[in-house]
């Protein structure tokens, strides 16, 4: 019988036990036995690593995973959400092109469309995505993709996309979607006939508040395209970040089931003040059945999500001075990790935009963005209900 000692030695065997975490391999580069081989396998004759840049086995990992939740053929791993919108921006289109955005996206993605697009010949539309004429007006022969976030941010609006789908095959355009705000399986936007769908894997999918990352999941044609965008720019994600991103995917279902089981009970019980005439002047979650999009919400998401947001009476003042009292959810920006964060979207995500475009967007000044998490809901209840002065 071979004995096994629990430390090292030099005349240990190979284990023949299989390990049920993954390896993370952090080489950048690969040795093999002949000139051939390695010449084979960088012309892509035959399957084998070959260069960090060009894919490692943790970044595919993470996008074979993402990808089967999607319900794509394939995914590609970016180092950030930036990254991966960039590389489906810059990787996509040409000099010439005309693309057609929502009005409700990311800050950072509207500074990227105004000021880089632009320079490389690129023109950028916007439309609003909840005014049925909009989008058929900014479509023509040009447009080659059309760009949606949803739900979107912060008042949980929800796209109609099937509709946007609809609309832009007819101009001979390609839809993605935005979906950091929700991930899958709880939403599917490729099911309902989207191109792409990426993320922001910063956010939900990571969880932890400790990794940047951004994926996009797509058919293999539009996947060739962005890898190669991916091989020239160098925007991949770092193997250990991969490695942590597959440990985060092991528990997204459960993590996001969770934040958004205590989100939708955290709305409910905002609601319940608002009716009684307490502090809240307006609460904006999609499970509810007075906000616009609940019909849609309940074709397009299998729950309402983790992101809620709430307008307190005052103003400015009187949301800071509830932000200020919170004690269990932390002041902070960034969305999707275990523990509850809230932010004020006039100091932050949209501190640029002007008091009239806040305004039209429906973002009022009193307005609180919670980003729930997993923690105990009668905790999270209990902190808000002590900012409130209840
Ligand atoms: N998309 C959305 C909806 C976001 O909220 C963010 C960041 O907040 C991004 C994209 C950009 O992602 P990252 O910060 O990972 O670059």
């Amino acid at each position: 019988m071979n004995h096994h000692r629990p430390y090292g030695c030099r005349e240990d065997a190979a284990p023949r036990s299989r390990p049920l975490a993954p390896d993370l391999t952090r080489a950048t580069t690969f040795a093999y036995s002949s000139a051939e081989e390695l010449r084979a396998v960088g012309a892509g004759e035959r399957a084998g690593e070959f260069y960090a840049r060009y894919g490692h086995p943790a970044a595919r990992a993470f996008e074979q995973k993402v990808a089967e939740l999607e319900g794509a053929d394939g995914a590609v791993s970016f180092s950030s959400g930036m990254a991966a919108l960039h590389a489906l921006f810059c990787g996509l289109l040409r000099s010439g092109d005309t693309i057609v955005v929502s009005r409700y996206v990311y800050g950072g993605v509207d500074s990227m469309l105004s000021e880089d697009l632009p320079r490389f010949g690129i023109e950028v539309r916007r439309f609003d995505p909840f005014d049925e004429v909009s989008l058929g007006r900014a479509l023509d022969g040009s447009v080659k993709l059309v760009h949606v976030e949803t739900p979107t941010n912060p008042l949980s609006r929800v796209v109609d996309v099937k509709k946007i789908v609809e609309l832009a095959r007819h101009a001979g355009a390609w839809v993605s979607v935005d979906a950091t705000f929700l991930p899958p399986p709880f939403q599917r936007p490729l099911a309902h006939g989207a191109d792409l769908v990426m993320h922001s894997a910063t956010k939900m999918l990571g969880g932890h508040s400790d990794t940047l990352g951004g994926i996009v999941s797509s058919r293999h044609e539009l996947l060739e395209q962005l890898e190669g965008f991916r091989r020239r720019t160098g925007a991949i994600l770092a193997p250990d970040t991969a490695w942590l991103l597959v440990r985060s995917l092991a528990t997204l279902e459960l993590r996001a089931r969770k934040a958004s089981d205590n989100a939708s009970r955290l709305a409910h019980f905002l609601e319940g003040v608002r009716k009684s005439g307490g502090k809240v002047a307006r609460v904006h979650y999609a499970g509810l059945p007075g906000h616009p999009d609940h019909d849609a919400a309940r074709q397009y998401m299998e729950t309402f999500g983790f992101m809620l947001a709430f307008e307190v009476h005052g103003g400015l003042p009187g949301a800071m001075q509830v932000y200020d009292r919170l004690i269990v959810i932390a002041r902070a920006v960034s969305l999707g990790g275990v523990e509850s964060l809230a932010s004020i979207p006039l100091h932050t995500t949209h501190a640029m935009m002007s008091a009239e475009q806040r305004q039209e967007g429906g973002i009022g000044d009193g307005l609180i963005r919670l980003s729930v998490g997993i923690e105990p809901y009668e905790m999270l209840k209990a902190d808000l209900s002590a900012a409130l002065g209840l």
